[in-house]
């Protein structure tokens, strides 16, 4: 039986919760050292083609949606690369009544 050990003091996120019931994961980092973000193989990476052009086919059809944003930035990690959010800019415009 092992002891029991809570993670106290710690955030508990999405993360926590999804590998919570998987101990088999345990050995693997839930955590990518750079930026953080979960690990996971269900990440966009901006310095792969194929990826990016995912990322911008996305950002395309949310201006060609939402005519009430601006511009989209893709903010992703430095050091890995993987996409970490969208960070919409609004038109000003847009929200402006009479
Ligand atoms: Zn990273």
């Amino acid at each position: 039986m092992t002891k029991f050990n809570p993670p106290t003091n710690k955030p508990l996120d999405r993360a926590y919760f999804k590998y919570k019931d998987n101990p088999k994961d345990e050995s693997v980092p839930k955590y990518m050292p750079c930026c953080g973000e979960e690990v996971d193989n269900d990440y966009l990476d901006v310095n792969d083609p194929e990826d990016w052009e995912l990322i911008e086919n996305y950002i395309e059809d949310h201006l060609f949606d939402y005519s009430s944003t601006e511009s989209i930035t893709p903010r992703s990690c430095e050091e890995c690369g993987r996409l970490i959010e969208y960070i919409s800019e609004l038109n000003e415009k847009a929200w402006r009544i009479g």
